[in-house]
């Protein structure tokens, strides 16, 4: 399968990318990946995307999807595990096994949820393990809940928790919280909260149904004890999802892409767009916004070509 540009990602940068790509008349493939849709699938309304005053996430991205396939774009699902982008046509292999090769690529992978990698927090994800509180924070009215992180995120994670949870925990690995936003002191002020510094949570533990309790180590002691809970809300940041192209591309010190004028990665014809480029915004719209740039650099620089 050979395109004029593969586009590696389906959220808002991914998607863009395609209708941009393939309104511009490029034989465009989009290889959609673990998260059709991207993040904003997890979320429930979106109140910052001109246009709509409020919008389900999932639904934004569902029309975002059907507008790329009315543009032309051609849509796969499956997703990349290895790329050669030494030489042209750039390949890309697939898990199902096929190899997609393209003039140019548009790198639009994203971004996923650190995750803490202790015991219990994949086998009860979903079953009171969280990372949106925006998502899952009216299932636990007037339960115990812990958020474990420290900065911005985490807080405006945990101040909206304390909306509804009876008491929120929260565990920070260091001796202070990190977050700069005044939320912080929203949260500390709040009576429901506790905060546990020098903390770091090393087990889940439950009944095999939900989430009952976790284990706490104190950092400066290594004493650990447990501590009843109903939830956990991991919100320790996000990592950019740029494994797949190391020794390929260049990638700074915290795995994102590095990009120069705009769009372009370090290596000819490949080009970045969203979150995998951004530690900045990391917003929905500055996604699509690269990925129309992003699209039009791959635009400019075929028909140079
Ligand atoms: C809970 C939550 C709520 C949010 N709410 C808002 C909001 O209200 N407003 C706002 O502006 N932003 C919000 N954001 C942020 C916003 O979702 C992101 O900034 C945006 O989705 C980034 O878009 P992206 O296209 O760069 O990447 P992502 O949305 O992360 O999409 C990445 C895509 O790459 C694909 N992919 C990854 N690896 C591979 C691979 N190896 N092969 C193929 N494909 C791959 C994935 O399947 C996915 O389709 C929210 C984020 C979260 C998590």
């Amino acid at each position: 399968m050979a395109y004029d540009v593969v586009i590696i990602g389906a959220g808002p940068a991914g998607l863009t990318a395609g209708i941009y790509a393939s309104r511009g008349k490029l034989n465009t493939m989009l290889i959609e990946g673990p998260l059709p849709g991207g993040q904003l699938m997890s979320t429930t309304a979106v109140e910052n995307w001109p246009g709509n005053i409020s919008i389900m996430g999932p639904e934004l991205m569902i029309n975002m999807r059907e507008q790329a396939q009315k543009c032309g774009c051609n849509i796969m699902s499956a997703s990349v595990t290895k790329v050669d982008f030494t030489k042209t046509p750039y390949t890309l292999y697939l898990d199902n096994g096929q190899e997609v090769h393209a003039a140019a690529v548009i790198v639009a992978t994203g971004a996923s949820h650190k995750k803490l990698g202790c015991p219990g927090e994949k086998e009860y994800f979903a079953k009171g393990v969280s990372v949106c509180a925006t998502c899952d924070a009216p299932f636990f009215a007037d339960k115990e809940v812990v958020i474990v992180g420290g900065g911005d995120s985490a807080m405006t994670e945990a101040e909206h928790l304390t909306h509804f949870v009876k008491k929120l925990t929260v565990v920070h690995i260091l001796d202070k919280l990190t977050g700069k936003d005044p939320i912080k002191d929203k949260v500390l002020a709040n009576t429901k909260v506790e905060v546990l510094y020098s903390s770091a949570l090393k087990e889940i533990k439950g009944d095999e149904q939900k989430v009952t309790s976790i284990v706490i180590e104190n950092q400066l002691n290594k004493s650990l004890k447990i501590i009843p809970a109903d939830g956990v809300f991991v919100a320790i940041g996000l990592a950019p999802n740029t494994s797949i192209f190391k020794g390929q591309l260049d990638i700074d010190n915290y795995g994102y892409l590095v990009v120069t004028d705009h769009t372009k990665t370090s290596v000819e014809g490949i080009f970045a767009a969203g979150d995998v480029a951004d530690y900045r915004y990391r917003q929905a719209v500055t996604s699509a916004g690269t990925g129309c740039m992003a699209a039009l650099d791959c635009q400019a620089y075929l028909n140079k070509k």
